[in-house]
């Protein structure tokens, strides 16, 4: 790892200022993906910006009918979190089924989603529940912010601080993981909310997490009917097309309640 300059602001103002004085800095959050970048010197930055210590980032409370997330709030944090359980349960158990005890304990909500790797968990679960995420700047909906793999809507200097997400009828996340890792080998969400069924698929696009509208509109159905076809799912990897297009169905109509499907 090379030498870097370190700061620890202590509110998102001063980290904002200290973004703005250090061109390419990185926001450190984490660090589950960040600093194993830098050991392999995947990122050279010359200063890290860390988030650590600005208490706004961290936190779970409701907010505008639904519920705020902070930026800087662990995995198991969201996993344990009573508003979440009582709200989105399948969001806790989703945050619950990351990685393993020492990376729910350092990992982030919002260095998952900022980070956007597209066998990650979070990232369906923001889309299919059309969540909103406010920034330094900005707000953000789900369906505009991601944007390819480990690419977001981000600007170089914004800072992602929370996640609103609105209440849905019903929330489910499944996913068919690496044993190691426990990242998606395929993963999908699937949300009833007031506006209809929203689905997103992690772990199986081309391009990173994607809404499955076939899937959208097949369990918004009265009537049940045949199987949504599949898109095109990742082929450059060691996990066969087979395994993605054949589990992600499946999970998917068993999330949606789909007992006897065609
Ligand atoms: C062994 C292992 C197993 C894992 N298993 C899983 C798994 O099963 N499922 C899963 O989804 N993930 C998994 N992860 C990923 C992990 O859970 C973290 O979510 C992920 O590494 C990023 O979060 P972080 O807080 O560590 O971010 P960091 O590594 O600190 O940062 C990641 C990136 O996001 C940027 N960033 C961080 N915070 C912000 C912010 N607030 N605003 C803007 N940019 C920001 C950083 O600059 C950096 O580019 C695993 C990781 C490891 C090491």
């Amino acid at each position: 790892m090379q030498a870097f300059d370190y700061r620890r602001p202590g509110t998102i103002n001063e980290a904002d200022l200290a973004l703005k004085a250090a061109p390419g800095a990185r926001l450190l959050a984490g660090g589950q993906t960040l600093l194993p970048t830098m050991k392999l010197r995947l990122a050279t930055p010359d200063t890290v910006i860390d988030l650590s210590a600005i208490a706004s980032l961290k936190g779970i409370a409701r907010k505008d009918g639904g519920l705020a997330i902070g930026a800087m709030t662990t995995h198991a944090t969201v996993a344990e979190s009573a508003d979440v359980k009582g709200t989105i349960p399948g969001l806790a158990a989703l945050a619950g089924g990351i990685g393993d005890p020492q990376v729910r304990h350092r990992g982030t909500i919002g260095g998952s989603v900022a980070n956007n790797d597209p066998a990650a968990d979070y990232p369906a679960a923001v889309l299919a529940l059309g969540a909103t995420l406010n920034t330094s700047k900005r707000s953000i909906k789900a369906d505009d912010f991601f944007q390819g793999l480990f690419a977001t809507a981000l600007d170089e200097n914004e800072i992602l601080t929370e996640i609103v997400f609105p209440i849905p009828q019903s929330f489910a996340y499944a996913k068919f993981d690496q044993p190691a890792s426990r990242f998606a080998i395929a993963g999908v969400a699937v949300a009833r909310t007031a506006g209809g069924v929203r689905v997103a698929v992690t772990g199986a696009g081309q391009g990173g997490v994607f809404r499955w509208t076939d899937a959208e509109r097949a369990f918004s159905a009265s009537v049940q009917r045949k199987t949504p076809p599949w898109p095109a799912p990742v082929t450059a990897t060691r996990t066969p097309p087979a395994v993605r297009a054949t589990a992600t169905p499946a999970m998917a109509k068993r999330e949606a309640g789909w007992s006897n499907f065609a």
